[in-house]
């Protein structure tokens, strides 16, 4: 019965997509922050209507074509961040195997197995030499 409702009631409609689970994390988010006592807290407040209305407008909006573009963009934008963190997650699931080293001059992350002692590293990117124990 309430299934049948909900599905009703989101058929058609935007949903959760990241950019509404952002938005809502920052609600929560200015939630604490609008605890701080005197005109912080009252800023803090209101950005929290803000942030509340603007995810319950993408959830609920029925202009799903408009409200994936915009979610695209906010994708394409924190691109660079989201590849931080899945490049990190990538590096620590195999830190046991591999040694990381970053290269001094374009910062490229350079794979190397462990255990092979002190090495010269060539960068497989700019060509810079440089040594690394593994
Ligand atoms: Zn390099």
């Amino acid at each position: 019965m309430i299934r049948r409702f909900l599905y009703n009631f989101f058929q058609g409609r935007n949903g959760m997509d990241a950019l509404a689970k952002v938005c809502w994390a920052l609600t929560f988010i200015f939630i604490l922050l609008s605890l701080i006592p005197g005109v912080t807290g009252i800023i803090f407040y209101f950005l929290t209507m803000a942030s509340m209305v603007y995810t319950m407008f993408r959830i609920l909006s029925r202009n799903v074509y408009k409200r994936a573009e915009e979610n695209r963009r906010f994708l394409e934008r924190v691109r660079p961040i989201r590849q931080f963190f899945a490049d990190s997650r990538v590096r620590f699931s195999q830190r046991k195997e591999y040694k990381f080293f970053k290269c001094p001059t374009c910062h490229t992350y350079l794979r190397v197995p462990r255990g092979k002692g002190k090495l010269q590293i060539t960068c497989r990117k700019c060509g810079n030499r440089f040594s690394g124990k593994t």
